[in-house]
């Protein structure tokens, strides 16, 4: 079949760093333009100022690859799909729930994908850690995010902005990764949000949950971190603890420690070009509902101010 002819829209940091590279070495892809407002794209590459003028003026797409901050997502990708174009949504799927409901919905009415993508589902360690806890009793999970926002989002304003989500920007990859592995739904059932004085959007928060069967799931998020950052899930079970480091990375198990090669991106378009072939959706929000559910029923402190 023809390779799926795609553009992508949003040319920030995770679209340079992954997005571009992951693209150029899946043959199911290939790459004709690039919007952003502001960067001038990549040599060769056909770039517009948005995705108005790519679908007025541009060479012909089938799909986009959406790069941007959430706030702007649903009106870029409704956009696409009012034209067929099939579309991989960034991570979190959108600013609001309702939101990506609709672009669901307007997906299945026009025949096209909408591929809601987690990354760090993607990570090594997930799909084993999935496997081996399938069949196992949950007693305790601990998550610990706790990296530091100047080294990982420095002037990035659109973060701290409501719909931003602020730490719970890389908190979300945590629950995708919990909801993926664990063989419970689990809920919020407590939540301290601490948002800077002169921000919308919190740089800390610690949130208990628990699953259908009562195990605790405890998740403590920071962004002031310096020195080592911690991205860790602790699963203590009846068989022995499984740990998950450096994001889903490595994966401990009680028989020892499995290293595999980062294959979060690679993995996202191996998925996106199946589900273009197959004329498939995948939107799973239920990592995005449980950060809803935080800021429904969490208690909130003013911390203070944070500037970059
Ligand atoms: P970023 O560096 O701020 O990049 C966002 C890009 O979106 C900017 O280049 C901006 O363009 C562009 N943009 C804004 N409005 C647009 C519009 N209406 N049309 C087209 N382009 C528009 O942000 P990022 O770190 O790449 O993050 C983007 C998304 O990826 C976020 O949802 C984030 O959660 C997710 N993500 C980020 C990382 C990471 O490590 N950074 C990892 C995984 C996922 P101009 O600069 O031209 O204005």
């Amino acid at each position: 079949m023809a390779a799926i002819r795609i553009a992508v829209v949003g040319m920030g940091k995770i679209a340079r760093d992954q997005h571009l590279p992951s693209i150029a070495r899946n043959a199911d892809f290939d790459l004709v333009a690039s919007v952003s407002p502001r960067d001038p794209g990549v040599d060769g590459i056909a770039n517009f100022t948005s995705l108005d003028a790519l679908l007025a003026e541009g060479p012909a797409i089938d799909a986009i690859a959406l790069c941007t901050p959430p706030q702007v997502r649903y009106e870029l990708a409704s956009m696409a799909l009012a034209r067929r174009v099939h579309v991989f949504l960034e991570k979190p799927p959108g600013a609001t729930l309702a939101e990506v409901d609709a672009l669901e919905t307007q997906a299945a009415e026009t025949g096209t994908t909408l591929f809601a993508g987690w990354h760090s589902r993607f990570a090594a360690g997930v799909a084993p850690a999935k496997a081996w806890l399938a069949d196992k009793r949950i007693e305790r999970v601990s998550i610990v995010w706790r990296e530091d926002v100047r080294v990982w989002h420095p002037g990035q304003a659109w973060i701290w902005e409501p719909g931003g989500l602020g730490v719970f920007d890389p908190g979300i990859n945590a629950l995708s990764i919990a909801t993926e592995i664990l063989p419970q739904p689990f809920f919020l059932t407590s939540a301290t949000l601490s948002t800077p004085a002169n921000r919308a959007a919190p740089i800390a928060a610690d949130l208990a949950f628990r699953t259908a069967a009562g195990a605790p799931v405890t998740m403590d998020l920071d962004w002031r971190q310096t020195g080592p950052q911690s991205w860790d899930i602790v699963v203590e079970t009846d068989a022995g603890t499984l740990s998950l480091a450096k994001g889903g990375a490595v994966l401990t198990l009680p028989s020892g420690t499995v290293h595999n090669d980062d294959e979060e991106y690679p993995g996202l378009y191996t998925r996106f070009a199946a589900l273009v072939r197959d004329g498939r959706s995948d939107v799973d929000t239920t990592p995005f509902t449980l950060v809803a559910d935080a800021f429904l029923r969490g208690t909130r402190n003013s911390v203070e101010a944070f500037d970059d």
